[in-house]
């Protein structure tokens, strides 16, 4: 796995990378083509919800699947783009909800956080979403 330089000096330009990277998939779903890759060697940890060792194509042949991995492309690209609108508010790490700092820690493993964990934890279980 890459090393990234700097990650926490240029989160604009990662998230950028990362919702472009999210579109992408989120076309390839729809074409099913070129999808034989794993999929996490395909998103590059740009998506999360998805478990490591899903195989995309696999994944694919089943349309409940489908659906839902386009879902959660959309998910994460909604999530990466309000990460940019934090960016441009130059509340990028801050936590929207309680207003406290994000720990680094949980930026560099998650560049399109705009919550800390327990903030997180509480939205995902209010919209019935599972981490
Ligand atoms: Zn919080």
């Amino acid at each position: 796995m890459a090393i990234r330089k700097r990650p926490d000096h240029a989160p604009e330009e990662m998230l950028e990378a990362n919702r472009r990277q999210l579109e992408q998939l989120a076309n390839a779903c729809g074409e099913e083509a070129g999808l034989h890759r794993p999929l996490a060697e395909v998103v590059g940890g740009a998506i999360t919800g998805i478990p490591e060792d899903t195989d995309l194509a696999q994944a694919l042949s089943d349309r409940q699947t489908t659906d839902r991995l386009v879902q959660l492309l959309d998910e994460n690209r909604e999530q990466v783009e309000r990460a940019l609108e934090r960016v441009r508010e130059g509340a990028y790490g801050i936590c929207e909800a309680c207003g406290h700092r994000i720990p680094a820690a949980r930026l560099k493993f998650q560049p399109s956080a705009t919550r800390c964990v327990e903030c997180q934890s509480h939205w995902d279980r209010l919209n019935g979403r599972t981490a």
